[in-house]
């Protein structure tokens, strides 16, 4: 037996298993960390989250770029900087309920996923809900729940919620999501008109009342709601 060739075809097989994991801990060490990401359950699950699986098949070679990528129906995936960030900002912690609106492709929950105990994640587009539903079903993220909603009305049902990430530009912040986050609650929300310049805005609930801090200009795809 040749071991020079048994060498060769471990490796491809290996490599196949997970063609991007290089490209994945590159983007984690220049897009993440040089930019000041600093959590490591953070950055553990962005290393681990295989981004190129949540994007179409003809995408999948810009999956780790620095920048966000469609994903059909006017939609986008975010830039892997502003799924951290939203990410570390909320503070998770393994035992949080988190409330998303805008499931897209199920990145962000997936994401969440890694962190907290359980993730619900509502989307209004029906094929993509669908789509994001089953992806995330055969990717193994279980405690990640799925529905098609308008999410401006959040999910009472499993309310309250440890934080809430919504993923759309809205141009006001949803009562009912500030009445489903608990006291104590982080909310990160890009506030603005749609098509336009939005601001990041991370809201927390004291004594029942949101305290609203601007952080840095975004651009999000528009909240839209059922006609
Ligand atoms: N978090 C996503 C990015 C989603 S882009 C990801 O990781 O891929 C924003 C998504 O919000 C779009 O899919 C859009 O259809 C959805 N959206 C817009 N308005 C909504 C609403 N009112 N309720 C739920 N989802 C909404």
């Amino acid at each position: 037996m040749d071991f020079h060739w048994l060498f060769i075809l471990v490796f491809i097989l290996f490599s196949q298993e997970d063609p991007f994991k290089e490209e994945r801990h590159e983007m984690v060490k220049n897009q993440l960390e040089r930019r000041g990401i600093e959590s490591t359950s953070v950055l553990n699950a962005m290393r681990s989250v295989k981004r190129h699986l949540f994007v179409p098949p003809q995408s999948q070679k810009h999956a780790y770029k620095d920048s966000p990528l469609p994903i059909g129906y006017g939609q986008t995936i975010s830039q892997p900087y502003i799924v951290a960030y939203m990410t570390e900002i909320i503070d998770p912690q393994p035992d949080f309920k988190v409330l998303e609106i805008g499931t897209g492709s199920g990145y962000q929950a997936a994401v969440l996923g890694k962190l907290v105990k359980e993730v619900y994640t509502i989307e209004i587009v029906e094929e993509l809900g669908n789509a994001a539903a089953s992806r995330l079903k055969s990717t193994g993220y279980d405690n990640v729940k799925t529905k098609v909603a308008d999410g401006y009305f959040g999910w009472e049902e499993h309310a309250p919620f440890d934080a809430i990430v919504v993923t759309a530009a809205a141009e006001f912040i949803p009562p009912p999501l500030i009445k489903q986050l608990k006291n104590g609650g982080k909310m990160i929300i890009p506030v603005g008109s749609p098509f336009m310049t939005q601001m990041l805005t991370l809201v927390e609930k004291k004594g029942g009342k949101p305290i609203t801090k601007t952080l840095f200009p975004v651009r999000f795809v528009p909240f839209t709601r059922e006609d």
